[in-house]
């Protein structure tokens, strides 16, 4: 019975950093709220990252508001340490996060958008979108990729190197995973091979908080003017660590433009060039995960959801939050702030009159 669904002011979808940090702030605005998490427990997407990412060698992981990620050692796996901290932080600000709850659905009943899930429905007056990328990765279509005998995988199901000892694999795509992936694999692999559809883009010079701003504004202006986001990385670069200078001097860089197609065996090019392969990873990134929004016809003719700020322009009622410019820990955090400022206003403006 629709009608004995619970009722909140917000719905937050998603329970990773940008959903989290929602969260707070909400508890903060005083506003009634819950928020439902497909996975079986707390960390996001970093529960499910390859073991061998570990804390010392990922990009950096900006703090949640209120409680600074612990330091700890270097060595251990991020998707351990993010899933405690995560998990710690829960329960310090008595979060109400529901899990395993996947929504299906978000329906616009007029007054209200109703939340489906597997485990009922909630009516909510306004949504906070913070479902990230990990569950939508992105397999691009090449002729002949059902004859090819190997494995293929994605990036999102990669372990760690051991599986590929003494195979010969092709490592597709121009992101960091890619780079990663070639330096851990190359050592026990009988033969690497990297494509990549433009040539990679080295990051000659440091980091700065102004290369990541430059960024950040690039991806924002596409996605306020409707237009789907690229990753934040394919616009600053990939970084110089020890580690991938030396991989290019030795070779484990050198790259080749994508092949035309998959043959049983290995990848061919047009211009007769072959390469054999037992493996093939995808490591072609992940798109937004927002298949449940659809009901809500928020695309528009750019392919994309036009955004202001993390507001969608069709639907004030709707925030994104980890999506284009804020899909990284620093920028979901600030997002998951700012959402929550503007529906704060926007709720206390529509409230029913009272008596
Ligand atoms: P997620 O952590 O993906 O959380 C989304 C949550 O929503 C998940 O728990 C998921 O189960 C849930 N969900 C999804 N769909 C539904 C649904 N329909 N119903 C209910 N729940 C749902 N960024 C950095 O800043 N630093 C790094 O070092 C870094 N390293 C990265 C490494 C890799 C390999 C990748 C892929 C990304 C990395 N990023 C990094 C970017 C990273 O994705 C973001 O920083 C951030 O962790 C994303 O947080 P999020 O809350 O948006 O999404």
């Amino acid at each position: 019975d629709p009608g004995m669904d619970p009722v909140v002011d917000v719905v937050v979808i998603g329970a990773g950093q940008a959903g989290l940090s929602s969260a707070y702030f909400l508890r903060r605005a005083g506003l009634d709220f819950v928020v439902l998490d497909a996975n079986p427990g707390p960390g996001g997407a970093w529960r499910h990252r390859w073991p061998t990412l570990r804390l010392g060698t990922v990009h950096g992981i900006h703090d949640l508001p209120g409680l600074a990620l612990p330091h700890t050692d270097e060595d251990r796996p991020a998707s351990e340490v993010v899933a405690e901290y995560f998990g710690r932080y829960e329960r310090e600000f008595d979060l109400p996060v529901l899990r395993p709850v996947a929504v299906k659905a978000v329906r616009d009943t007029g007054s209200t958008l109703r939340v489906e899930t597997a485990r009922g429905a909630w009516e909510a007056r306004a949504l906070i979108n913070a479902t990230g990328t990990w569950d939508r990765p992105f397999w691009p279509r090449y002729p002949g990729q059902a004859e090819f005998a190997g494995r293929q995988l994605h990036t999102a199901d990669y372990r760690g190197p051991e599986e590929f000892v003494g195979k010969r694999v092709v490592v597709v795509g121009g992101g960091a995973s890619a780079v990663q992936a070639l330096i851990e694999l190359a050592p026990g692999a009988a033969a690497t091979t990297w494509v990549t559809r433009r040539p990679p883009v080295w990051r000659d010079g440091p980091f700065t908080p102004e290369v990541g701003r430059a960024a950040v504004a690039r991806v924002a202006e596409a996605v306020e003017a409707g237009r789907p986001p690229e990753s934040v990385v394919s616009v600053t670069g990939l970084v110089l660590t020890p580690e991938v200078v030396e991989a290019r001097r030795s070779g484990v860089l050198d790259r080749l433009p994508v092949f035309d197609r998959l043959t049983a065996d290995g990848v061919a090019w047009d211009d007769g060039r072959f390469v054999p392969a037992d493996t093939i990873l995808w490591a072609t990134g992940f798109r937004h995960a927002l298949d449940h929004l659809a009901p809500l016809r928020l695309r528009g003719h750019g392919g994309g959801i036009t955004v202001a700020g993390t507001r969608v322009a069709a639907d004030p009622r709707v925030h994104l939050v980890g999506y284009g410019p804020s899909a990284s820990t620093i920028g979901a955090t600030r997002a998951g702030r700012a959402a929550v400022a503007e529906l704060k206003r926007y709720l206390a403006g529509r409230a029913a009159p009272v008596g």
